[in-house]
């Protein structure tokens, strides 16, 4: 077991310690939930500053010209195609991961017209299958949708399945998909195959064309640190694109948006993805999340974040033996995503006296706290702290406090 001067050491050796500096974390607060919310670029305070004075404030509309708003889609979709094995043309950002996830499953069926199934599995995240039942019951044609345990997945892709549609990193259990794997199995029964990287981008290398992915979609404000509600990417592989025939033609993704013509012409490539008008200033805070990545490499992010999680397993398995907790997540770091989830059954309670006491996780109902690994501003010692907080929790019982009984609206 590592010593509390090995883990500084640890920072001190780290290729990313330096990055931390890059965003906002304040003092005696342990951020450990970049797998909900990333943490604020301080660069974010001057880009909305230069919004609000100059381009909304002085330059208005003109902005949408002289400024780069009406381009910034398609450039932060540039953005972010290195980070996940696109080429720059697949990607573009726009709405929000529930309504991308709608687009791209209609966009599938309509490309496999012949087919009838969709196949997802029973622990994918909720907006994901509420689009799905969504889908189901607004498309005709008798779509069905097949939610299946995740063992049983592959098994269930038949000559009859359209779609197979998963999230790579569980939101909860953080248990991988092997997506290469996996989309192969897809393909072999010419089913196509989206992906959701909410809780994979921003956290590990990812190649999308490597692994012949059709579709894929993933949230601008986790691990991208884009902010809340950021706008969210989604990704069409060059082969589809002349078949895009999505659902929610709005004029952002007409050929031409300013001819005001009363037919709808779809642009060329993904551009045809977009609906309405994109949330500027959420686009520059996103803009900023991105920039962090420049000159990163995501294989030493996930390496640390790896490492870090590794490390608080074996602490955690040291420090709480006594105490009724249990891991949730895969013990082999190559098969989780950037956070690992423990079960105790006053999970909740726990989790409101951790971040009491400095040590922001979260809860995922219904015994489930979350601590992300997020090396571009976590270090070493704060995985250190986290497990001796924990531990002196449980060992006081602190967290048995009559205002942790009820629970807050966002857990
Ligand atoms: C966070 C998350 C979403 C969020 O969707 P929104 O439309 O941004 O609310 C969707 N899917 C997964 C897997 C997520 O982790």
């Amino acid at each position: 077991l590592l010593k509390k001067s090995e883990f500084i050491a640890l920072d001190a050796a780290s290729t990313l310690s330096g990055v931390r500096q890059r965003f906002s974390i304040p003092d005696g607060v342990i951020y450990m939930n970049g797998n909900s919310l990333g943490a604020m670029p301080k660069s974010v305070g001057d880009s909305l500053s230069a919004f609000v004075e100059k381009e909304w404030g002085q330059d208005l509309i003109r902005s949408w010209n002289v400024n780069g708003w009406y381009v910034l889609a398609s450039q932060l979709g540039e953005q972010v195609s290195r980070l996940i094995g696109a080429a720059p043309d697949e990607v573009i950002f726009s709405d929000s991961t529930s309504v991308n996830l709608y687009k791209l499953v209609v966009t599938a069926l309509n490309i496999k017209s012949q087919r009838k199934k969709i196949i997802t599995d029973t622990d994918n995240f909720p907006t994901d299958l509420y689009i799905l039942e969504g889908v189901a019951k607004s498309f005709g044609r008798g779509i069905e949708i097949e939610v299946v345990d995740r063992k049983d997945v592959i098994d269930c892709i038949d000559r009859d399945t359209a779609l197979l549609t998963l999230t790579q990193a569980n939101y909860r259990t953080s248990e991988l998909y092997d997506l290469q794997e996996v989309s192969k199995a897809a393909h072999r029964q010419g089913a196509l195959v989206l992906w959701d990287l909410s809780h994979s981008c921003g956290a590990m290398p990812i190649d999308l064309n490597g692994a012949n992915v059709d579709l894929a979609t993933g949230c601008g404000y986790k691990y991208l640190n884009g902010g809340p509600g950021a706008p969210a990417f989604l990704y069409v592989a060059k082969r589809w694109q002349e078949q895009i025939d999505q659902p929610l033609t709005g004029w952002m993704g007409h050929k031409a948006p300013f001819a005001m013509s009363a037919d709808y012409v779809p642009a060329e490539g993904i551009t045809q993805m977009l609906t309405g008008t994109p949330p500027i200033a959420s686009a520059i805070c996103l803009r900023e999340g991105l920039s962090v990545f420049d000159g990163i490499s995501l294989t030493d992010v996930r390496a640390a974040s790896m490492e870090m999680g590794k490390l608080f397993i074996e602490l955690t398995d040291d420090l709480c033996r006594d105490y009724p907790l249990s891991l949730v997540s895969p013990v082999d770091g190559e098969r989780r995503g950037s956070h690992i989830a423990l079960r105790h059954e006053n999970a909740y309670a726990l989790m409101q006296e951790l971040i009491a006491n400095g040590v922001i996780g979260d809860f995922r109902a219904a015994d489930i706290m979350r601590f992300a690994f997020t090396p571009l501003y976590l270090r070493y010692i704060d995985v250190w702290h986290a497990v001796a907080v924990l531990r002196t929790i449980l060992e006081t019982e602190s967290w048995n406090k009559p205002e942790y009984a009820t629970r807050a609206a966002v857990t």
